[in-house]
């Protein structure tokens, strides 16, 4: 899928699919209400996409999220369902980008199957950096987080591999809101784990928001649909309606990192106060 937001030209692009548990992806929600959404296998699993975005505007190069990654061994395969070679760099090859021209790559947060693309194993089993030439961002309360393991899942981190980054030195840690490149805003939102950030890309007045797992699919547009993964339900809960408002205000385009069949969309607000999909992006 493609989309122009001004002056950047976006691929979203597949970091490989996976599996996860239906029930956890939508927490107090009954599956008699999220099973008519999305199709559970025999084992509850359902299809979770990872949605990067390789962002252009003709000087930089700008990679939001890097998908699962690599080396996982076969019983993690078979856990989450993970097919070997399916993952950012088999994407990025398709757009004709190598990974070293890769500037920037910008997380929401380092959960494995957000960050687990920027590492992988190289010659001898040793851990390199998969886009070598690129200034990595995230919040610095995620990194302190990583490196802590903090949380309820003691998998959801892989701080051994992460810290390949911060020892080749291509890691920055940014520490609230900002804009550390131009027409790229980082703003915390600490639902899902403490230093969680939503980034929106920005251009010519147009509003593209990489929502991370805020609305990891379309479906958790209903503010009440949330995660069991997420580490503060109602702080997710009050983010979510702050930005659904200015989402449909604004007319920002959202994108949903975990959904296989909506990439990103539109808003609109329905006389019931739910919120849908509008269609048609435009492309380029
Ligand atoms: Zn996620």
């Amino acid at each position: 899928m493609k989309i122009k937001i001004g002056q950047w030209k976006v691929h979203i692009l597949s970091g490989g699919k996976f599996l996860l548990d239906g029930g956890t992806m939508f927490g107090v929600i009954p599956k008699s209400l999220w099973a008519r959404k999305m199709e559970a296998d025999a084992e509850n699993r359902i299809l979770m996409e990872t949605n990067c975005l390789l962002a252009r505007d003709g000087s930089k190069t700008v990679l939001i999220e890097a998908g699962i990654g690599y080396d996982f061994s076969e019983k993690e395969r078979n856990i989450y369902g993970i097919r070997e070679g399916d993952n950012i760099l088999r994407s990025l090859r398709e757009t004709g980008v190598s990974p070293e021209e890769v500037d920037f790559v910008f997380l929401s947060h380092l959960h494995f199957d957000h960050a687990g693309g920027t590492v992988r194993e190289g010659k001898d089993k040793k851990l390199v950096p998969v886009f070598p030439n690129a200034r990595h961002l995230v919040q610095k309360r995620d990194w302190e987080d990583a490196m802590e393991n903090y949380g309820v899942m003691k998998s959801s981190y892989q701080p051994e591999r992460l810290k390949t980054l911060k020892d080749h030195g291509i890691i920055d840690l940014i520490d609230g809101d900002c804009e550390p490149v131009s027409g790229i805003k980082c703003v915390v939102s600490p639902g899902h784990c403490r230093g969680h950030q939503i980034i929106f890309l920005q251009s010519q007045g147009q509003t593209l928001l990489f929502c991370g797992d805020l609305f990891p699919t379309s479906f958790h547009l209903k503010p009440s649909w949330i995660m069991a993964y997420d580490l503060f339900p109602c702080d997710i809960l009050r983010e979510k309606r702050k930005v659904l408002e200015s989402a449909v205000e604004e007319k920002w385009i959202l994108s949903f990192y975990h959904d296989p069949a909506a990439r990103a969309a539109m808003i609109e607000k329905t006389v019931k106060g739910d919120y849908t999909m509008v269609y048609g992006l435009s492309g380029f």
